[in-house]
C-alpha cells in the first residue's frame, strides 16, 4: 500500500523565489500521477519534495497516513529515476542494479533473486555482464529502473526520464513505464513537459504553469474539459486555436469572421450577451463543408491527415487538422465546420461551462 498525500506545500528557495505555491493532492494506492508543464513551473521542485530531496517551506506531506515532511529522503521508502540515468560507468549492469542493496548489506541470495526477477521484467537477462557504455540509451534507462526495482519502494519518482532519448526510443521506453506500472501496480510520480507523455501515460495529470496548480484530472477531464485557457493551449497538439470574439444576436463576431452559435452554445453563453469572449477551437475539432472560409497558406501531409495554416477574417491565424490527405494550394479557401467550441472568459481566461450545461 502507498497512499501519498500532499497537502498545502509551499516551497521557498533560499533566494526568495517561490516555485511552489499551495500544492494539494492526495494520491491513491497504484497511481500514476503525471505532473506536466512548461520548464520552470515547479514540477520537479514538487517530485523533489516528495523525495526528501528538498526542504518543504509549508505545508504537510503523509505517506499513508504517516507525516514524513521532516524524513530524510534515505528513510522515505521511495525511488527516483532521473533523466541522466546516473549509471556508474565501472560496475556491470548486474553490479549497478544490485548496488543499493549491497550498500544495504542484503543477503546475496536474496539480492540475486531480485536482481534477476527485475532483469526479467525490463528485458535486461542478456545484458547482465555489460557494462553502461555498451548499451543503448533505452535500455540505459531501463537498468535506472531496475535499479529501483529491486528495492521495492513504496513510491516511485520518475523525473523526465525520456528526455534525454531520441523520438522513437521515447515512444517504446513509455510504453515499457506502462507495462511496468501494470505488473507492479506501484504508486508512480512522473514529471515532464511533455503533453503527450502525460496524456498517454497517466491516471491522472496535475498541469502546472508558475507554480500554480491548473487543473487535475483524467487525460480525457484535461482534453475534454480543460478549466481555463492555459490547461486548453498546453494539452492537445497541434494546440487550441484561440480567437477574440463577441457574443451578439446568435453570433459570435470575431475579426472580420463570424461563427453561428448552436442552440446549445447560447445556453452556455446566456450570460455573455454583448461581451467579449475567448473562443477555443481544436484543430482535430473541424471538418470541411461548413461556413468558415479559411486562406490556406501551408499544407502539410501527415498520412492520415492534413495540416492546414491560414487566415480567417482580417488575417486572424488558424491551424486545422483535416482528416485524409489534402492538396491545398496557397491562396486557396477551405470552408470548415467546427464541431467542437470551448469558451474562455476574456478577463479571468477560466472556461465558461455555463449553468447546468
Ligand atoms: P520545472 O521542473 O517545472 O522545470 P523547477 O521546479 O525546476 O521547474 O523550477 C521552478 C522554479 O524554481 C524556477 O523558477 C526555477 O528557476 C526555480 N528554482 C529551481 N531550483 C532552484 C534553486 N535550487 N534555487 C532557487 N530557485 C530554484
Amino acid at each position: 500500500m502507498a497512499e501519498l498525500s500532499l497537502q498545502h506545500l509551499d516551497k521557498i528557495y533560499d533566494n526568495k523565489v517561490q516555485a511552489v505555491f499551495d500544492f494539494n493532492m492526495d494520491v491513491k494506492d497504484g497511481e500514476l500521477i503525471v505532473l506536466v508543464g512548461p520548464s520552470g513551473c515547479g514540477k520537479s521542485t514538487t517530485l523533489r519534495m516528495v523525495a526528501g530531496l528538498e526542504d518543504i517551506s509549508r505545508g504537510k506531506l503523509l505517506l499513508d497516513g504517516r507525516d514524513i515532511t521532516k524524513k530524510p529522503a534515505k528513510d522515505r521508502d521511495m525511488a527516483m529515476v532521473f533523466q541522466n540515468y546516473a549509471l556508474y560507468g565501472h560496475m556491470t549492469i548486474y553490479e549497478n542494479m544490485a548496488f543499493s542493496l549491497t550498500l544495504r548489506k542484503e543477503d546475496k541470495n536474496v539480492i540475486h533473486k531480485k536482481v534477476m526477477a527485475a532483469a526479467e521484467i525490463l528485458d535486461l537477462t542478456s545484458q547482465l555482464n555489460k557494462k553502461p557504455s555498451q548499451l543503448s540509451g533505452g535500455q540505459r534507462q531501463r537498468v535506472a529502473m531496475g535499479r529501483s526495482i529491486v528495492r521495492s519502494p513504496k513510491v516511485f519518482l520518475f523525473d523526465e526520464p525520456l528526455s534525454n532519448l531520441d523520438a522513437k526510443l521515447r515512444g517504446a521506453t513509455r510504453r515499457e513505464i506502462l507495462l511496468l506500472h501494470k505488473r507492479l501496480k506501484a504508486t508512480m510520480l512522473y514529471v515532464t513537459h511533455d503533453q503527450t507523455e502525460a496524456l498517454t501515460l497517466a491516471d491522472r495529470i496535475v498541469c502546472m504553469s508558475m507554480g500554480h496548480v491548473q487543473q487535475i484530472g483524467t487525460p480525457m477531464e484535461l482534453y475534454d474539459r480543460p478549466v481555463n485557457q492555459f490547461v486548453a493551449g498546453f494539452i492537445g497538439l497541434p494546440p487550441m486555436n484561440f480567437f477574440d470574439v463577441r457574443v451578439q444576436d446568435g453570433t459570435l463576431r470575431g475579426n472580420g469572421f463570424e461563427v453561428p452559435m448552436t442552440e446549445e452554445d447560447k445556453a452556455i453563453l446566456a450570460g455573455y450577451e454583448g461581451a467579449e469572449i475567448v473562443l477555443g477551437v481544436r484543430p482535430e475539432d473541424m471538418e470541411e463543408g461548413g461556413d468558415l472560409p479559411i486562406e490556406v497558406f501551408s499544407n502539410e501531409n501527415l498520412g492520415m491527415n492534413t495540416l492546414i495554416h491560414g487566415h480567417v477574417g482580417n488575417h486572424v491565424s488558424i491551424t486545422s487538422k483535416l482528416r485524409g490527405w489534402k492538396d491545398y494550394r496557397d491562396g486557396d479557401i477551405v470552408r470548415v465546420r467546427l464541431n467542437r467550441k470551448h469558451f474562455f472568459d476574456k478577463q479571468t481566461t477560466d472556461a465558461i461551462h455555463g449553468e447546468g450545461v
